[in-house]
This record gives structure tokens, C-alpha cells and sequence, in this order.
């Protein structure tokens, strides 16, 4: 298909890349190719693209994660279509605004066939096995890209905001904790796109949400978007007997916890009996104890999940597009300030989705 944008991928664009794993400063802003776009792929400019806590995780090194460097993070982008494969039989326009499925799949293996990409054996995501989008331009395959409906008034800063969070907090709620109409929720440290993402959800279902958080300001929000429920762990550190006081002693159904090690013993003495504790993160480390006493004891169900298959992210975008979930936005800053980005992620000061803008 004919474009302007032909050949550009001989052309240099700006990114943000690193050659060397390590803090924020190893990121650099620069001239690096543009890339090619292969027959099923599409090519984006991309308009914004949001930070996950997974960037952090890949700039410093993940083990046994080997990366072409330069590498260019980035999982949640939204952008326009510039150029379109020649092999691309979905109709797409040139100009056309869309969002693109952080997720790479097979698309052959027995997960895979059941719509279960994310156990798919060679799942791999943007940004983070793949270069993402921390860049004028990025390109991926058709079947990834997502278009934005025209009758949306989803701002294009907010549609980078939403698909990984959004696709992870579906699995986890939807798929994993079916969670349902009256059910009690505890979500660990609201302030995190997962457990924003998973807020909106929940009060959909018709949940009742109680939030934590060391900051009253977070809380506060919280409660602008739906939250039922904060308690400010800072002033209330053994919160889960303030969570049985407000269950009439019973414990709440479901708790999200990706805050991992630091909140692990207190999220499992929150739940009621035959509760389920679901996770997706362990922000604070991964190396949490269970007494396995009250596991068994309470009958608790402990599950993981990761991202979300195609199915789970059109099923949670159809709540996007009609208005139920919100993106939130914290701040937009220039991708050449991806460093300054980096650093407010790690400190945890962010509300909602720090994007950046090419
Ligand atoms: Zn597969």
C-alpha cells in the first residue's frame, strides 16, 4: 500500500533506548533507525506512550531475559497508522487512530488455540521481549493493533494508558477471581494502573471496594473514582483486623495484592474462609511467606495471573469505549524526560499512568 511514510525505515527517528541495563540515567534520548515494516505489519506514529512498572524491571535487568540492545521500552502505545503491509488484509486507514495489544503470541500451541495467549510457551511482550514504543515510530504485527472507535471520546494520552493494566486487571477479577455483585474486595496500594484499572472493574461488577494506601492524598482520589473504603496503612499498619471490623468479622472475598513481600501476610489474614488472594506483581519483592497453617485452615485460594488474552482485553475495552472505565492519567511529560519519568514510577509518587510523549 502506498504511503509518504515508504521507506521511511531507512530514515532515523528519535528514540529513548539503552545499550546497558541499569538506573534511569542509562536511558538515552537519540537517533536511531525507524523501523521496517514487514508484509503483516503496520506502522504507527506514535502519539503517547505510558510507563509500567515492567520498564523498570526490564531497564535494571531481568534474569535470564537476554535484549538486542539498543533496547526501546514501552508496552502501552497509541498512535496513527502511517503504513500498512502489503499482506495486511484487515482494512485499516492511513490516519486512523489506534491502541496496540501489548501481547506477542504463537497463535498454534494448545493455550494459544483455547484463547489463552497469555500461557502461550513463547509469550512475549511489547517493550519488553520486543522493542516498544518509547519512539517517533514503531511498527508490529496487524493482529495486535486495536482501533480506537471513532465515537469514542477517549483522548489519545488516556488510550496509551489502558491496555496492559486493563487487560491484567480483567484476567485477574473477571477470569481468575470471578469476582460478582456484592462481593467485598481489598486492593493493596491503590495508586498503580493495575490496581486502578482493577477499582473500576470491580465497581462495575458491582463490588464493594476497600483501598489501601499510604497516602491520604491517594486515598482521597480513590474515593473520587468509586473506591467504597480507604485505609491509610501508614496509620493503620495491622489493617487487616480493621478490614474483619469492616466485614462484621468476616473477611473480605477477594484481595489484590502485587505489592508482594511487604503485604503477602496481611493480604492472606484479610480474606474470609475459601477467600482468594490474586496476584499479578510483587513490587516489593518476591520472596513472601505463607503460613501455610492458614491457608489450608481458611481453605484460601492463592492465584496468579499475567496480561490477558485478546479476548480479555476486547471484552474490558468494550467498558473503555462506553464510558464505564476511565483512564487516568497522572502526568504527560516529552519522551526525552523518560529518565525524570523513570524515577517518579520508582518512588511510587505517581496517581494513575505517567505517559510520555514523542
Ligand atoms: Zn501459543
Amino acid at each position: 500500500m502506498y504511503s509518504i511514510f515508504s521507506n521511511l525505515w531507512v530514515k532515523p527517528m528519535k528514540a529513548t533506548v539503552f545499550h546497558e541495563h541499569g538506573g534511569p540515567d542509562v536511558l538515552s534520548y537519540e537517533d536511531t533507525d525507524t523501523p521496517k515494516v514487514e508484509d503483516t505489519q503496520v506502522l504507527i506514529k506514535v502519539k503517547y506512550v505510558a510507563l509500567n512498572h515492567l520498564d523498570l524491571f526490564v531497564r535494571r535487568g531481568i534474569p535470564g531475559l537476554k535484549l538486542e540492545m539498543p533496547h526501546i521500552l514501552g508496552s502501552d502505545i497509541s498512535g496513527e497508522i502511517v503504513e500498512v503491509g502489503s499482506k495486511v488484509s484487515v482494512p485499516f486507514e492511513i490516519g486512523q487512530n489506534v491502541i496496540v495489544d501489548p501481547g506477542i503470541s504463537c497463535g498454534v500451541c494448545e493455550f494459544c488455540i483455547r484463547g489463552q495467549e497469555s500461557l502461550c510457551s513463547s509469550y512475549g511482550i511489547i517493550g519488553e521481549h520486543y522493542r516498544g514504543g518509547y519512539a517517533e515510530f514503531f511498527s508490529v504485527a496487524a493482529k495486535n493493533i486495536i482501533p480506537i472507535p471513532k465515537e469514542s471520546d477517549l483522548d489519545m494520552a488516556g488510550a496509551a494508558s489502558i491496555p496492559l493494566t486493563l487487560m491484567t486487571a480483567w484476567r485477574l477479577l473477571m477470569t481468575k477471581a470471578q469476582i460478582k455483585v456484592g462481593d467485598d474486595l481489598l486492593i493493596i496500594g491503590i495508586g498503580g494502573g493495575v490496581a486502578l484499572a482493577g477499582l473500576q472493574i470491580a465497581k462495575a461488577a458491582g463490588a464493594r471496594v476497600i483501598v489501601t494506601s499510604s497516602s491520604n492524598e491517594k486515598l482521597e482520589k480513590a474515593y473520587g473514582m468509586g473506591a467504597d473504603i480507604g485505609i491509610n496503612h501508614n496509620d493503620t499498619p495491622e489493617y487487616h483486623k480493621e478490614v474483619f471490623r469492616l466485614t462484621n468479622n468476616r473477611g473480605v472475598d477477594i484481595v489484590l495484592d502485587s505489592v508482594g513481600q511487604a503485604t503477602w501476610d496481611r493480604s492472606l489474614k484479610s480474606l474470609r474462609k475459601g477467600g482468594k488472594l490474586v496476584t499479578c506483581g510483587a513490587t516489593s519483592g518476591p520472596k513472601a511467606e505463607t503460613n501455610v497453617n492458614l491457608l489450608f485452615w481458611k481453605q484460601l485460594e492463592i492465584l496468579g495471573s499475567t496480561m490477558g488474552s485478546r479476548d480479555e482485553l476486547r471484552m474490558a475495552l468494550k467498558l473503555v469505549w462506553n464510558g464505564t472505565i476511565r483512564p487516568t492519567v497522572d502526568r504527560i511529560l516529552p519522551l526525552s524526560r523518560a529518565q525524570e519519568a523513570h524515577e517518579i514510577l520508582e518512588e511510587g509518587a505517581q496517581m494513575g499512568k505517567l505517559v510520555l510523549k514523542p
